[in-house]
């Protein structure tokens, strides 16, 4: 840094924390100071939401959004997961946790715990032609703006229950309308893995267990990440329920309860490792979600509790959630 100041960051805003300045890592400093580091919050809070758009009728958003259009209203117990990064201060620490803390409750769950989120903030108001319904992508996608001013933000997710949750990200180069959505279901298959140019015993040497010759079962479980710019009225990246039928008549319907080796006819000469699974998958429901208007993002794939695999339906490596938040899915 000069003197004349060419070099200089600029100065912080007056509520910028301090570890929103670039890093300067310096290696061997005392308690990691400058190191970049993402540290992650988990809050909770609930609150209840009706899907009725004003403009349309009661047969109209019957159609449109089905029992969530049900008046008064239903509600959910929201889990939000807050990502933040940057250097470590001289006490070793990205932000001070309870700085954090108080900054997400006065922002956040303090506003929206047992309310109707139709009336709490501006963004929900139907009545202004803006306004948009507190779907999750939404919702998570308000609470960044309101989390923003005063946290070093790398992402947030925000589960609306465990098979249903919602992630945006934070950067120069992230779309500000664009939110992942993600839905977990299950099936029931049994496999066998073995490659029939192989003998058993040069089978049972690459896949194990796996390869005994009448097969074994897994309870899988499947979540599908779709990625999309959120809907001006609806406040959807897609139709949930399109997108949850899709997923059931594509994949769980032909897949559950059955020998995936002979009964699904792709793997009559395609190992179904569990890596196989998800990229059939992804197959499958690419082009049908990208009607929907949405683009598949991700199948992940849970064999068991010890084994999952992902894969990357769009450029891999590129804008993928942060492993921070991964970090809370699939417990
Ligand atoms: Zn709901
Ligand atoms: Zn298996």
């Amino acid at each position: 840094m000069t003197a004349s100041g060419l070099t200089a960051p600029p100065p912080a805003p007056p509520d910028t924390p301090t570890a929103r300045r670039p890093p300067t890592a310096t290696p061997g400093a005392a308690h990691g100071q400058g190191r970049p580091c993402v540290i992650t919050r988990r809050a909770e809070f609930s609150a209840s939401h009706l899907y009725r758009l004003p403009e349309l009728t009661d047969d109209q958003n019957q159609q449109r959004f089905g029992a969530c259009s049900l008046a008064p209203g239903h509600g959910h117990n929201y889990e939000l997961i807050v990502a933040m990064g940057g250097g470590l201060d001289v006490s070793g620490m990205v932000l001070n946790l309870s700085d954090v803390k108080h900054a997400i409750r006065r922002e956040v769950t303090d506003p929206l715990n047992f309310r109707f989120l139709n009336e709490v903030w501006p963004e929900f108001d139907l009545a202004r032609p803006e306004g948009r319904l507190p779907t999750t992508e939404a919702l998570v996608l308000a609470i960044r703006e309101r989390l923003a001013p005063h946290l070093p933000l790398t992402g947030l997710r925000l589960y609306e229950h465990p098979k249903l949750w919602a992630d945006v990200l934070v950067g120069p180069a992230i779309d500000p309308m664009e939110a992942f959505l993600s839905i977990r279901t299950h099936f029931a298959a049994a496999h066998r893995l073995a490659r029939p140019e192989l003998s058993q015993s040069e089978n049972e040497a690459i896949y194990g267990k796996c390869a005994r010759p009448h097969g074994h079962g897994h309870n899988y479980l499947l979540d599908i990440t779709v990625r999309g710019g959120i809907a001006p009225r609806t406040g959807m990246v897609c139709d949930l329920a399109a997108l949850q039928q899709l997923v059931e008549e594509l994949v769980v319907e032909p897949f559950d309860h059955t020998f995936l080796n002979k009964d699904v006819a792709h793997f009559a000469d395609c190992v179904p490792t569990a890596e196989n699974i998800a990229l059939h998958i992804a197959d499958l429901l690419s082009a049908p979600i990208a009607a929907t208007g949405a683009r598949l993002h991700k199948v992940r794939l849970q064999e068991s509790p010890n084994n999952a695999a992902e894969v990357f339906a769009e450029t891999p490596q590129l804008e993928m959630v942060p492993a921070a938040l991964e970090a809370f899915a699939g417990v």
